[in-house]
Parts: C-alpha cells; sequence; structure tokens
C-alpha cells in the first residue's frame, strides 16, 4: 500500500495533505499515510477518462465483460491483505469481510454476464414506410448509448460492495462509462488495494488508461471539484442525506446540470399487526433483536421504526423486544464518528416529548462499541414532531404505538421516502390491509412481507431505492442488473446508412 492516488495507470501524490484511516476495534490511527489527491491531479483523472470515453464507449460488451471478469479475479488474488486491511479499517468481521467480497465479485460477473450481449441495450427498430399517406414515415432504430464518465462516491458502511468496484463503479463500467471514484476516507486502503485489481485487469484486458482512476481525500473540497468538473457526465452516491443532497444541488447547479443518484438515509418502517402480535409476539421480537442489531445496525435497510397498533400483549411484546436487543453483544462501529452520531441522535430522538426509553445496553463497552437501544412513544407525538421521524444509525429502533388503523395510515403517511417498508400479518388480515399497502407504496421502494428488511438480494427484481430522500431518483435501483439504467440515454438514429449503424441496429436493413 502506498498511500497514493490511481490517476489513469499512474500512482501520484504529488499534494500536501495527508490523513490516516482508523482501526475502530484498536481504538487507534492505521499505518499507512494517504495524500489527498490535488486539483491538478483531479484534472488529469477527468481529462484522462473524457479521453479513455472516446474508444471505451464504443468496445464490444464482451471485451467489457472480460474486463469485469478479470477484475473479479484480481480482488480475489488480493487475498487476505484486502480481508485484513478491510477489518483494520471498518471495525468488521472477518466473516463479513469474506462475504461482501463474494457480493463484490458476484456483482462484477452479473454485469459481465449481462452485457455479453447487447439486449440490455433495448435495440429498437421502426422499419420506413415510403408508401405511408400523407407523410411518408422514416426508418428509426434506438438503442441506449453511455453518458459519459462518472464519479463514483464509496459507501462507508460498504468498503467493498458499494466502494471502489462495488455496484457504482461496476454496472458504470459495464455501461460504456469510464469511472472516477472519490475513495471514502474511512477506508482508503481498502480502496487502494481494490483500485489496484481495477487497473491491473485494464491494463491486462487492453483498456484505456483513464478508464479507471481513484482519488483520495479526507474533506469535502476532491468531490465538489469532481461534481463541478464538465468532463463528469453522472455520479453515484451512498451515505448521509446532507452528503447527498448537497451533491445534487451541486450537480444542479453545473452550467451543464448532470444526474446524481444519491442512495441516503431511511428508516425502514415496520408495520406489525395485531393478529401478528397475538400470534407470534416472542417470534417476532427474537427476528427483530437480531435484525436490528445485525452490523450493529448499520445497513441503510436497518428497521429503524416499528409501528403498532394499541392491543392485547403490545406492552410485553416492546419489553420483550427491549430485553432481547439488548442482550445482543456490542460490537464496534465503523469508525469513531459514526459511533458518536449514534450516540447523539440516539440521544436527540430520547429527549422529543413522549420519547421513552425501553432498554438499553448496559455493559461496560470499549470505545466505539455500540449496544442497542429500543424506545418507544404514541403516534400522536411521533406525527407532531419530524424529530422523531430521522434515522439513528446504528442498533436503534424507536416503537410507536398508534391508536387505530387510522392513525397508523396517517403515520405512514407522514414519513419521508424509504427504501423498504415491512408488512407482519396475520393471513385472517390480509383483506384489510389495502389502506396500509397504499399509504406504504407512496412512500417506500419495496414491501417485505412476513420477513426483515436487511438483506438485499442482488437480482433483476430488486429494487433499492426509493422516494427521495431514500434517493434522489425513485426511477432507478442502484442493486441489481437493472442499476446499469442510471449510467446510460436512449438515442435514436433516422434514415442511417447501414453501414454507420452500430452492429446491433443493423438487422434487416
Ligand atoms: P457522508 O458524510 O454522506 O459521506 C459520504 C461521502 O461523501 C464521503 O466521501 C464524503 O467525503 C462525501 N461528502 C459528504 N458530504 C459532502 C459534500 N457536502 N460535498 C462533497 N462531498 C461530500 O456519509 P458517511 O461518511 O458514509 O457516514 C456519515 C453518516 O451517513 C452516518 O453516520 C450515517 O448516518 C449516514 N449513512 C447512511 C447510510 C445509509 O445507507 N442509510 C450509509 C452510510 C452512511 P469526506 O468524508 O471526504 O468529507
Amino acid at each position: 500500500m502506498t498511500g497514493k492516488n490511481y490517476i489513469g495507470f499512474q500512482q501520484l501524490a504529488a499534494g500536501s495533505m495527508t490523513f490516516r484511516t482508523y482501526d475502530p476495534v484498536q481504538d487507534r490511527p492505521n499505518d499507512t499515510l494517504f495524500t489527498e489527491a490535488t486539483s491538478d491531479e483531479i484534472e488529469q483523472a477527468t481529462f484522462l477518462a473524457e479521453k479513455a470515453f472516446r474508444s471505451y464507449r464504443t468496445t464490444e460488451g464482451s471485451k467489457r465483460a472480460a474486463f469485469l471478469r478479470a477484475i473479479a479475479d484480481e480482488i480475489l488474488a488480493l487475498d487476505e491483505i484486502l480481508i485484513q486491511t478491510y477489518m483494520k479499517e471498518s471495525g468488521l468481521p472477518q466473516g463479513r469481510a469474506i462475504g461482501e467480497r463474494g457480493r463484490t465479485v458476484g456483482q462484477l460477473r452479473m454485469f459481465a454476464e449481462l452485457i455479453g450481449d447487447d439486449a440490455w441495450r433495448k435495440p429498437t427498430i421502426d422499419r420506413a414506410d415510403p408508401s405511408r399517406t400523407p407523410v411518408p414515415k422514416p426508418d428509426l432504430r434506438k438503442l441506449l448509448i453511455p453518458l459519459g464518465p462518472v464519479v463514483v462516491f464509496g459507501a462507508s458502511n460498504f468498503p467493498l460492495a458499494y466502494s471502489t468496484a462495488g455496484g457504482d463503479t461496476a454496472s458504470a463500467l459495464a455501461a460504456g462509462c469510464p469511472v472516477i471514484v472519490k475513495s471514502h476516507p474511512m477506508h482508503a486502503g481498502t480502496g487502494e488495494l481494490v483500485a489496484s485489481a481495477v487497473i491491473k485487469a485494464a491494463q491486462a484486458a487492453g483498456m484505456p488508461e483513464g478508464v479507471f482512476s481513484n482519488l483520495n481525500s479526507s474533506g469535502i473540497e476532491v468531490g465538489k471539484l469532481l461534481v463541478m468538473d464538465p468532463k463528469v457526465k453522472a455520479v453515484g452516491f451512498t451515505g448521509s442525506i446532507g452528503g447527498g443532497r448537497a451533491l445534487f444541488d451541486l450537480a444542479a447547479q453545473r452550467d451543464e446540470p448532470i444526474p446524481v443518484f444519491a442512495e441516503m438515509g431511511s428508516v425502514n418502517p415496520v408495520i406489525i399487526s395485531r393478529g401478528a402480535i397475538k400470534n407470534r409476539s416472542g417470534e417476532i421480537a427474537t427476528t427483530y433483536s437480531k435484525s436490528i442489531t445485525l452490523g450493529t445496525g448499520q445497513f441503510c435497510t436497518n428497521p429503524g421504526l416499528l409501528l403498532t397498533i394499541d392491543c392485547e400483549g403490545l406492552d410485553e411484546f416492546i419489553q420483550d423486544l427491549g430485553r432481547k436487543t439488548v442482550s445482543v453483544d456490542a460490537h464496534s462501529m465503523l469508525h469513531p464518528n459514526i459511533h458518536s452520531a449514534f450516540q447523539q441522535k440516539g440521544s436527540e430522538v430520547l429527549s422529543q416529548e413522549g420519547s421513552v426509553l425501553v432498554a438499553e445496553y448496559d455493559k461496560p463497552t470499549q470505545n466505539n462499541y455500540a449496544g442497542a437501544r429500543i424506545a418507544t412513544v404514541s403516534g400522536e407525538h411521533f406525527l407532531r414532531n419530524t424529530k422523531l421521524h430521522q434515522e439513528v444509525f446504528g442498533p436503534f429502533s424507536l416503537v410507536v404505538r398508534c391508536k387505530d388503523e387510522a392513525e397508523l395510515v396517517q403515520v405512514i403517511q407522514s414519513l419521508e421516502g424509504q427504501l423498504t417498508g415491512t408488512i407482519l400479518a396475520e393471513k385472517e388480515e390480509y383483506t384489510n390491509l389495502a389502506a396500509v399497502i397504499d399509504a406504504l407504496q407512496d412512500r417506500v421502494g419495496r414491501i417485505i412481507f412476513n420477513g426483515v428488511p436487511t438483506g438485499v438480494e442482488v437480482c433483476d427484481a430488486m429494487t433499492h431505492g426509493g422516494p427521495y430522500p431514500a434517493s434522489t431518483d425513485s426511477r432507478f435501483t442502484a442493486v441489481g442488473n437493472h442499476s446499469i439504467l442510471r449510467w446510460v440515454r436512449p438515442f435514436s438514429y433516422q434514415d442511417f446508412p447501414k453501414e454507420l449503424l452500430p452492429e446491433v441496429l443493423k438487422e434487416a436493413k
């Protein structure tokens, strides 16, 4: 590990601003000193990306597929050093590191499979009809084409699967767009290692220099300069609402505004019916204590809000959930800053009128370790105070007690946009769920039935996105094959000579 930036195929570090990553388990900085990219290096990376785009955009799908597969192989070849660096920079355990590496490699191979033929580009042919009256019909042929260089902001909570060569990068490279990664400062070492794998693969597969760059930074300037660069044509982001919104606004202020696909905060409401409380209260408390604490609550699909209706057994359920959740051992959070934000936001929710602490992890913990907290509040208080609606990133859930179905629907309608909503209900209640499903559908991108929101399957039918602020454009998913559609635009060829058409549109001309 060098701590340098990858500007195209070169490793450069001309800057004077340096920083280190942090091991939250050992509670000390890691060794490598990373050098923040300078404005000249940023300019060089975007220059190379624009130049690379001219040839990369028309590279055959099969060649880009070979490039993606080579990235996957090179990531696996990094072996133990990647896993150890990931753990030291995130505090996440080895099993998670290996699982996330598998997901990263799986995504790269999935996109390679997708672009093996051009069907994903939706080639569409409307043949000419010279005999049509009163005006002859022209020959029109349409294809999805890549947008241009894409800037990807890595996610703090997915150092591999949603960072350097994660879902955004894999889908943009698959689409034919060069990628410049603004590496996440919390895991810059993991980022550099993965970047080295991408560069090796690009050179071996004969890809143009500039198809990929990886820039270090520990402040917001590098990201801002990248988003403002006229050569950049789209942005992918995963992180906080504040960060995503700032970049979205910046991109909108450019002379040429560009799309920012930001996936941001979510409290993922879970509706628990009276029937579910009556029949399987204990089972739900057990399942949800695990979901709330999974990965120390640091998942974008973490169930932060449980919506219930007053009924017999509800008090017992809430106490049982509290007991079971706080009995799960405390674990390290990703970084001291994430830990302090968790403490501060949880306390802010607890200090609101009507908010009551149900249970709190109370054993001594190491620095940066987070124990779970469960709180409860009435539907009436929740409706009056939007501070109770905010995401507490970590193992925290707020149980809202609504007085009846009408108030429950009102609570759902009052929420901001969410990635997911979950319904736990019994078969005999299905006929009464229409209003809840309607309200939820207006607020979320995916509804889970009788399950947990944590765990996002990577497949064609997955929607990982939702109304703002879950994402900045609810028409697209950030996970699965269809996420490639964020980086392309439709383009039509009218009355083009056959020899000038792309291969896939030449048919029957
Ligand atoms: P973040 O603060 O949004 O930062 C994400 C990336 O965006 C970082 O690389 C950051 O750069 C950059 N950035 C942020 N604001 C920017 C701005 N105004 N202009 C330019 N670049 C900007 O998220 P984070 O560091 O991953 O975590 C902080 C909090 O975000 C967490 O505590 C959590 O609440 C939330 N979060 C939510 C999810 C989710 O899926 N719901 C996932 C991750 C994080 P620098 O760090 O270099 O400044």
